[in-house]
């Protein structure tokens, strides 16, 4: 499924166990970069692009709001998402654009809108509010936009008062993909020519993403560094199959070089002189790292096997953008010998003061390491000796958090990590991968508060999560409302529930559908449905899609899920509290991903979306159940009914505040009228 962050997936603190290896095969969140690239590429675009593997993460979402808020549409395309864009449906948004924590969407968006006829306000959270503006907001004023901030820094909130704008050159002084992208944003839409100078080159999605849309381009290389001009142009659309993002990848591949016995295949990755800096380093110490090719241009297969590392010297300029250094901070800490991470002094300005928390998480583990002016220093253990067991606060910084997970599996003891939400920000889906990689009992998030003696429900569960989850919805001006419907089989759920998302124009999510197919998939695969274990890892690794069509894997199973085989073992595989765990996270992040929508199932409004908005149960007698199931033989009904309401995990009940309607004798309007008078 594409998924979109969904907040409950992610709590605020994980125990992590040592000693477990990483071994097996995955896929990254899209790239970020070049998700936030292709989404504004897209809004300029005079048409309909198709953009496929978007990164799941918060600040990519902050991106697709901020072009949603300013008149691009974005709809869900099959699969993937379409965006209708071009400069003449652009408009002033009726607000301020919420970035949250992602400084990339507030700087490449002030490029864009800088050269719009309006005013834009531009806000973020409290540490974006303290990353410096003034990188793009000089270079744009000087094109001939109004850029205001807070202090000398011009520190978000920012204003940007756009409109006619003329060409400039100008050399980053810091090296910066995000300051060139702003100003090619800006620069695509000015008199002139705009020409970007870099003496350090940094990451080059956006000039590749806008030459793919036809703009005149230019890309010169020297000894001197890269320069990039560029023209006014009319960008046409664009359809992309973003590939996964390196700087997510590197965990994993830091993590099955340092934990002795692992072995992890990173599939479809993003290959670029840019952003594999980091494979370089760590080659240098000593990594086993295979770079596979694809086939496809700039996307590559990376196999990654446990070795002996040995310190290095690593240049800034190696990994521009400076994101893999924790993850790297964890090799160089179990290296032989002491590496030095030179001139990383703007660690400083990242989500949090990212150099000081690097060098607090190793200490914490127990390698020694300091930061000297802009130089990190790690002095390894090497392999004599091993990190140990740690609590630490990632205080919400994403990388941080991953990185000291990586810490943890290949420490002694167990470790707690808090602050752990901010995974939100870009890898949503690290917990589930973690799962994949290391197995289930590697870690244990840890649930404040939850008092369900439901099992799934406290495994995933959390009130904490919960209360975070509505929060965050309450937050989304414009949301769509959530409407869970459950109900025995037969009672009239998907009937019901496609007329109230045809009626409210809302997405819906048959997620008996999920089960089923994961059902189908175990018969075809020869799982026995009592082997709790090898259904709970079928269930995390199939790829179930859910809509007019049923996939698994790729292959359309819509008519064989609903066949007598099924029908006889769904509710035995729906009672693994495994394959429920897998299923809920992506139920969820479906109803994210939708902002909303009309989920049917047996458990949706007691426990994947307590907080829904408005909560259905709908009944019908025994004798008029069987009717409508006139396929299903009423045994097997009655006996999946019995096992549904009767397991231990997430049993088919009405939740306290559902309103429960019996269709009996009802017509589908009248019904579906009465759903709708509630909303
Ligand atoms: O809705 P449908 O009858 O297609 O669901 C098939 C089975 O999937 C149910 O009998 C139940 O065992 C399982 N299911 C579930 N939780 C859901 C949806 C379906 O356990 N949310």
């Amino acid at each position: 499924m594409t998924d979109v962050p969904d907040p409950a997936m992610v709590p605020s603190t994980v125990r992590v166990h040592g000693g477990y290896t990483l071994t097996g095969s995955l896929e990254v969140p899209g790239d970020k970069s070049i998700s936030h690239r292709a989404l504004l590429v897209a809004a300029l675009a005079e048409g309909v692009s198709t953009l496929r593997g978007l990164s799941d993460g918060d600040d990519v979402r902050r991106t697709r709001n901020a072009i949603e808020a300013i008149g691009a549409a974005v709809e869900p395309g099959h699969p993937g998402l379409r965006i209708v864009g071009g400069r003449d449906r652009l408009h002033e948004a009726a607000g301020a654009l919420d970035c949250g924590n992602s400084g990339t969407t507030m700087r490449l968006v002030a490029g864009v809108v800088a050269a719009m006829p309006w005013k834009t306000v531009l806000v973020g959270d409290d540490s974006l509010s303290r990353r410096p503006m003034d990188r793009i907001a000089v270079p744009l004023r000087m094109m001939g936009a109004t850029v205001s901030g807070q202090g000398t820094r011009c520190l978000p909130p920012i204003e940007v008062i756009g409109g006619a704008l003329r060409g400039i050159t100008w050399t980053p002084p810091i090296a910066s993909a995000q300051v060139k992208s702003a100003i090619l944003f800006a620069g695509v839409c000015a008199d002139g020519e705009t020409v970007v100078h870099e003496p350090v080159p940094t990451r080059t999605h956006t000039e590749v993403l806008l030459a793919r849309a036809g703009a005149d381009v230019v890309v010169e290389g020297s000894a001197q560094g890269r320069t990039v001009r560029i023209h006014r142009s009319r960008l046409r659309p664009i359809d992309l199959d973003v590939p996964g993002d390196p700087s997510q990848a590197a965990f994993w591949v830091v993590g099955a070089t340092v934990i002795a016995g692992s072995e992890v295949r990173v599939a479809r990755l993003h290959s670029s002189p840019e952003r594999s800096g980091f494979l370089e380093v760590l080659s240098r110490m000593g990594a086993r790292i295979e770079v596979l090719r694809t086939g496809e241009a700039d996307i590559v297969d990376l196999v990654a096997r446990w070795s002996r590392l040995r310190a290095t010297r690593v240049e800034a300029a190696e990994i521009p953008s400076l994101d893999e250094v924790p993850a790297l901070a964890v090799a160089a800490a179990v290296a032989e010998g002491t590496t030095i991470f030179s001139d990383v002094g703007e660690l400083r300005v990242k989500e949090s003061d990212r150099l000081a928390a690097t060098v607090a998480m190793l200490q914490a583990f127990g390698a020694r390491a300091q930061a000297v002016g802009d130089q990190l220093v790690v002095e390894g253990l090497g392999p004599r000796a091993a990190l140990s067991g740690a609590c630490f606060d990632s205080a919400g910084d994403h990388r941080l958090a991953m990185a000291a997970t990586i810490a943890a599996l290949a420490a002694q003891g167990t470790s707690t990590i808090t602050g752990f939400g901010g995974v939100m920000t870009s890898y949503p889906g690290f917990l589930d991968d973690l799962s994949r990689l290391a197995g289930a009992s590697a870690f244990e998030p840890v649930d404040h508060g939850a008092t369900t003696a439901d099992p799934v429900d406290a495994e995933i569960g959390a009130a904490d999560n919960r209360a975070r989850s509505a929060r965050q919805r309450e937050r989304q001006p414009g949301r769509a409302p959530l409407i869970a419907i459950d109900g025995p089989a037969g009672a009239g759920k998907s009937t019901v529930s496609k007329a109230v998302a045809q009626r409210l124009g809302l997405q819906r999510l048959d997620t008996g559908a999920m089960y089923r197919a994961v059902a189908w998939a175990a018969l075809e695969r020869g799982v026995d449905p009592a082997d709790a274990e090898a259904l709970g890892a079928l269930a995390a690794s199939v790829d179930v899609v859910v809509g007019a069509r049923v996939t698994v894997d790729g292959v359309d199973v819509t008519e064989a899920i609903r066949s007598p085989e099924v029908n006889e073992v769904v509710s035995t595989i729906a009672a693994n509290p495994a394959v429920r765990r897998a299923l809920v996270a992506r139920q969820r992040r479906w109803a994210a991903q939708h902002h909303g929508g009309v989920v049917e199932g047996r458990d949706i409004g007691t426990v994947v979306f307590p907080e829904a908005d408005l909560k259905v149960f709908l009944t019908a007698s025994p004798q008029e159940r069987a009717r409508r199931r006139g396929d299903e033989a009423p045994a097997t009904i009655a006996r999946r009914d019995h096992l549904d309401a009767t397991r231990a995990a997430s049993p088919l009940r009405a939740a306290p505040d559902a309103h429960i309607i019996d269709t009996t004798s009802r017509t589908v309007e009248d019904v579906v009228d009465e759903i709708l008078s509630w909303c």
